[in-house]
């Protein structure tokens, strides 16, 4: 197990975002809160300059990945979930990653749009509905929360209802779609392989429903959390480091 993968995880001390130690300031500097984006006065911050501010270090999972996702003006999800599985507030795995999908989904999906309008509304609707995704919902239910995520994304983005005819069919089809490739590299369950899959099938599937190109600058996907995951499946995952596996298609 590499130190190097160890820092960057479930830190007892250290950064609260990277694990890397902390340098102690004679004369307090402003520094930007990590996921707030509020400017604060510390006289403690990661030799890497991360801060993270005392109210979102006490937040619960939810509440971080809401206010984050409404905060955010980035029009990339990738980068937005890996900042927040970095937290400390998400566990290697946990619900909190069925409202993580959709949230970085509405949050990049609106931000591209230049439509933040409605950006804060959906959020908050869609984790009403991914709070009724329960832990173990992929191995219980046979569909796993991320997946269902990307549902809720496009059904929330859609204003789908039960009555609803184009926009029922397409967050019905997202979720098969996400949830195919999901069953495809099985199982044991893996929120963080699961959720990037499930997030790089909803960009493909914007781009050919609704021909919105949302993308995601960062290419190398290689997974920093398989050392917290004692189930990790190695190298029959795609996202570990020394994978020879490549994606089943094209993600954009
Ligand atoms: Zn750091
Ligand atoms: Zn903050």
């Amino acid at each position: 197990m590499a130190r190097k993968d160890e820092a960057t995880m479930e830190h007892k001390s250290g950064c609260l975002f990277c694990g890397k130690e902390l340098l102690y300031l004679e004369k307090a500097e402003d520094l930007q809160c990590l996921f707030c984006k509020g400017l604060f006065s510390t006289q403690a911050k990661c030799i890497d300059n991360h801060f993270v501010c005392d109210t979102c270090h006490a937040l619960s999972a939810n509440d971080l990945i809401e206010r984050f996702t409404i905060d955010s003006c980035s029009k990339d999800p990738v980068a937005m979930a890996l900042t927040l599985m970095k937290s400390p507030s998400l566990k290697m795995h946990g619900p909190e990653h069925h409202f993580l999908v959709p949230a970085v989904l509405l949050s990049a999906f609106y931000n591209t749009m230049a439509d933040s309008g409605e950006k804060e509304a959906k959020i908050r609707q869609a984790r009403k509905r991914a709070e009724n995704v329960l832990g173990g919902f992929c191995g219980f239910y046979g569909d796993c929360g991320a997946a269902v995520g990307t549902g809720i994304f496009v059904s929330v983005m859609t204003n789908a209802t039960p009555l609803s005819r184009k926009e029922w069919r397409l967050s019905n089809l997202m979720t098969a779609k996400s949830l195919y490739t999901i069953a495809n590299a099985g199982g044991p369950r893996c929120c963080k392989r699961n959720s990037m899959l499930a997030i790089e099938e909803a960009l493909s599937f914007v781009k050919d429903h609704f021909g919105v190109e949302i993308d995601s600058t960062i290419r190398n996907r290689k997974c920093q959390f398989y050392p917290l995951n004692k189930e990790c499946i190695k190298g029959e995952c795609r996202f570990y480091p020394e994978s020879s596996l490549q994606p089943e298609k094209n993600t954009n």
